[in-house]
């Protein structure tokens, strides 16, 4: 990540960024063309009424299923209808996670009708993976999973935030229970993969851990065209036939009015998306969908990695635009920087959620549970030494001070 906080041209902003995230010389081919997806819904030609359908599915490591190359996010999902329509449109691929409130309990509700037709990834509670925690507490965890998702079986069961400081230190994922207890829950049916999410500072270190110390079968970073480091890891687990789902691949998108970006009906969501869709080792993309609208505008660029040189050009705008005023998934380089020791990429990824994906409630309670001085408001009286560890250059102090005056009610 040393190529952190240059001063970029319009014109070497998408290359850079690009060759960054991705690695040099990587090859690996993630496109693997029309399929039919395993355990799901065969590909269709057009949806209902017209309606985009997923026109790719992609093998997803060595779990032995084929899946859309857009996978549905549900956080912040209140109406099983949604997902009840994206998996009419193709998605068999479906995110949630114990900590998303009752986003669990949501998908159950199509469970067991459409159990078959999807793919579900679920993610342990963060705070339960500690390094004394027993394996019968993760298996409890496991079991609580499946109550609420109303099935007898998980596809996927994720470590929830690996490389996060704030949740402790690298002897989380070392203590033995954790891989025994996902083992043990993989031999008794409960699960049929296991792995690892990480938006934290850390989470290249920690993913590499698992990696080589580990059987898991998925990771899922953070990541999107401002993002930087992950080639390696990524190249990494695709040559290991470890899955590879992204997320937050549209994070900080919602600053923008994307009127100003349409060019030939697309809008920018779907540029980016095109953008992630043809970077190499990438399975598939977690994308939260909250409208019917959204899942249209999403799945039309399904199998669409292609971008043109129009949309090339807005996608260097809008990467402009975001470029100073975004805190990266994996960076930690303002760490260490802050004499109040403040979790400073937590606090900006809390505000990303209220100001950018609508998720006022979750992020004002995530802040909450910060023991007050280890909140923002210690900024106001602070010269803002963070700003000079910025390798992207941020204004980190005043949008510290943003996300203090937006979290605190
Ligand atoms: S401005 Fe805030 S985050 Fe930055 S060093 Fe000061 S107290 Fe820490
Ligand atoms: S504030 Fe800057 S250095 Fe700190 S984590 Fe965010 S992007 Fe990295």
């Amino acid at each position: 990540m040393k190529d952190c906080g240059e001063n970029i041209s319009r014109r070497s902003f998408l290359r850079r960024t690009a060759a960054s995230v991705v690695g040099a010389g990587i090859g690996i081919s993630a496109v693997t063309g029309k399929l039919t997806a395993s355990g799901g819904e065969p590909e269709k030609e057009g949806g209902d009424n017209g309606a985009p359908s997923i026109k790719e599915y992609r093998k997803l490591g060595k779990t032995g299923w084929k899946v859309s190359d857009l996978g549905f996010g549900n956080a912040g999902m209140k109406d099983p209808a949604l997902l009840e329509y994206a998996i009419d449109r193709g998605i068999n691929y479906v995110d949630t996670a114990r900590q998303y409130y009752d986003m669990e309990k949501v998908v159950g509700k199509l469970f067991p009708a459409k159990r078959d037709k999807v793919f579900v990834t679920t993610k342990l509670m963060p705070e339960l993976i500690t390094a004394d925690v027993s394996e019968a507490e993760i298996l409890g965890g496991i079991e609580e999973s499946l109550k609420r998702l109303n099935t007898d079986y998980i596809d996927c069961c994720l470590i929830h935030s690996v490389g996060d400081p704030e949740l402790g230190d690298r002897s989380r994922i070392e203590n033995p229970a954790v891989a025994s207890a996902f083992e043990k829950a993989i031999e008794q049916g409960k699960i049929r993969n296991w792995g690892a999410s990480s938006h934290g500072p850390k989470m290249v270190d920690d993913f590499e851990w698992l990696l080589d110390n580990t059987s898991i079968d998925m990771i899922m970073p953070g990541m999107n065209m401002l993002t930087a480091g992950l080639g390696p890891v990524i190249e990494k687990a695709s040559n290991r036939g470890v899955a590879v789902v992204a997320m937050k691949s549209l994070s900080a998108a919602r600053k923008i009015n994307y009127s100003a970006f349409m060019r030939e009906g697309r809008t920018a969501r779907q540029g980016l998306i095109k953008w992630m869709l043809a970077q190499p080792g990438i399975d598939t993309i977690s994308i939260t969908m909250t409208t019917f609208e959204q899942i249209d505008e999403y799945v039309e660029v399904s199998g669409r990695s292609d971008l043109t040189p129009e949309e090339e050009k807005v996608l260097e705008g809008y990467g402009m635009l975001l470029d100073r005023d975004y805190c990266r998934p994996g960076c930690d380089g303002c760490l260490g920087s802050c004499p109040h020791g403040l979790p400073i990429h937590d606090i900006l990824r809390y505000n990303l959620y209220f100001d950018n994906y609508g998720r006022e409630k979750y992020a004002i309670g995530r802040y909450a549970r910060l023991p007050e001085g280890r909140k923002a408001g210690q900024c106001l009286n602070c010269p803002g030494y963070c700003e000079s560890s910025c390798r992207y250059n941020l204004s980190v102090r005043s949008m510290m001070l943003r996300a203090h005056s937006n979290l605190t009610v």
